[in-house]
């Protein structure tokens, strides 16, 4: 039976199956003998592959069933029984690969293991046609992640890795071109092109080349790239050694065709926050003689990603993002600070989350429907990897407490939540809402210059605090001048 021929053996096992992914599988010669490589089986079989170009032993997992290969052996092992094919097993240029005669003899006794009526059989053995669902990128100080989301299991290979772009091969993945820029630093763009059947993802570095390392998680189905920053001996210590704080990146909520909350007699929050956020820029640059840079200073719109990206790529030691709330309850008022948490502190602040996160499907014009259910998913995703959570809340409780002492408004606290404005910042990272535009009162009170220069002198000192702590800590922490050490 030829590659070919096996397809049919399949359709015959699986009524509800019109074609297998592993028709047509393409075929290598090595050595004057037809070889697949066993990725391919392995993805279009949906089974479970471990194998490295490095090592001896390469295992395909079934449910039930494991085939263990050995590199140079014509023997391999189905469920610890030999089974013989009529060329040994090859490693070349770090792909694993099996004689036709592996189609042959084994793959049938993997489908024919699975009991054809069965769903779970159906499901590892369906037709797969993988396509991308979604193609993110999350910058932090010490590597960037990419991740490629599947429709299906994908298998991967990473086929080089040099100094300026690695390549990663995620075979059978029929999808069109994607470009995504990043300019982070490490890494220029990530684009993902079609290779034949497969999907090449070619991770290009802005500089110094990182090191990757990739997996693949279920549920969704995808692959993660971790691309670590070559260590340069400075930056490994720790932000401390930084140096003094330099740089803070204000955003301003919303924008453009995504107005935020509205008020009982039509203040916008886009423009309240703006004004605000404004003014906050000018009295940091004057007081604190630090840099500021906005994500937004006019009403446009910036995606929540973008906002983010832009500070990582300013390299900003804080980001502050300014936005104004809003409740069905009109009496609802005060002021709440946020920062980054996979776990909400209550349902309102998990209901405020919600409202800020909604700017994502403004995002997208058309295109696949992203509900709330996917944000909320990357957000959690991202968050396992987010370095700055203590620093974020310590930044929350300082400028909180000077807003709610010199404000003479209801103190709502510190709450943690969801926010995917803070899901991206290699930095540490707050929301502060201003004040509810949906509250008569309040709203008044916001239209007033005076009240939004108080809200600004607030934020100010409490960032002015921070500044004060951060700078004692750099200096604490500083390399003591050593004489054992020339420069
Ligand atoms: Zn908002």
């Amino acid at each position: 039976m030829s590659v070919r021929g096996l397809t049919g053996a399949l359709i015959a096992l699986l009524l509800s199956s019109t074609s297998w992914a592993g028709a047509g599988l393409p075929t290598v010669v090595h050595d004057g003998r037809t070889y697949v490589e066993l990725i391919r089986v392995a993805a279009s079989l949906q089974t479970k592959l471990d194998a490295t170009p490095a090592s001896t032993r390469a295992q395909l997992r079934t449910r039930d069933q494991v085939v263990t290969l050995t590199r140079n052996w014509a023997q391999v092992l189905v469920n610890g029984k030999p089974v013989m094919l009529d060329a040994p097993v090859r490693v070349r240029r770090g792909v694993w690969l099996v004689p036709e005669s592996f189609v042959d003899r084994v793959v049938p006794t993997l489908v024919a293991a699975a009991p054809a009526g069965a769903a779970v059989s159906r499901t590892a053995f369906a037709p797969v046609d993988v396509t991308l669902e979604d193609l993110r990128v999350r910058s932090y100080p010490s590597f960037t992640r990419v991740v490629v989301e599947t429709s299906a299991a994908v298998a991967y290979r990473v086929e080089s890795s040099g100094p300026k772009e690695a390549r990663v091969r995620l075979v059978g993945l029929g999808s069109g071109t994607r470009i995504e820029e990043i300019r982070d630093g490490l890494l220029a763009e990530v684009r993902l092109e079609r290779a034949g059947p497969d999907g090449l993802l070619r991770v290009v570095f802005e500089g110094a080349a990182g090191t990757i390392r990739a997996s693949t998680l279920a549920d969704p189905p995808r692959l993660v790239l971790d691309v670590a920053r070559p260590t340069e001996p400075a930056a490994r210590e720790g932000r401390e050694q930084r140096g003094p704080l330099k740089m803070i990146v204000l955003d301003a909520g919303h924008g453009g065709h995504d107005s935020g909350a509205l008020g009982p007699t039509g203040l916008m929050e886009k423009d309240l926050v703006l004004d605000v956020t404004r003014r906050v820029a000018k009295l940091v640059e004057e007081r604190l003689g630090i840099k500021v840079r906005l994500t937004r200073d006019a009403d446009h719109f910036v995606t929540l990603r973008d906002r983010t990206s832009f500070a990582n790529r300013e390299r900003a030691d804080l980001f502050v993002s300014i936005h104004a709330n809003a409740h069905r309850e009109t009496a609802a008022d005060g002021v709440e600070t946020y920062f980054l948490s996979s776990e909400a502190t209550d349902s309102a602040a998990r209901q405020v989350a919600a409202l800020e996160n909604g700017a994502v499907q403004l995002e997208q014009p058309s295109g696949r429907p992203s509900g709330q259910v996917d944000i909320v998913r990357a957000i959690l995703w991202d968050l396992a990897q987010s370095e700055f959570q203590t620093e974020s809340s310590r930044l929350a409780e300082v400028v909180h407490d000077s807003m709610t002492q010199s404000l003479r408004i209801s103190n709502r606290g510190v709450k943690q939540a969801g926010f995917y404005v803070l899901g991206g910042a290699a930095m540490p990272a707050i929301l502060i809402e201003i004040g509810f535009v949906t509250n008569p009162r309040e709203e008044r009170r916001l239209k007033e210059t005076k009240y939004r220069d108080e809200i600004a002198r607030a934020i100010l000192a409490g960032l002015a605090e921070y500044k004060r702590a951060w700078d004692q800590r750099a200096r604490a922490t500083a390399e003591p001048p050593s004489m054992t050490r020339a420069r």
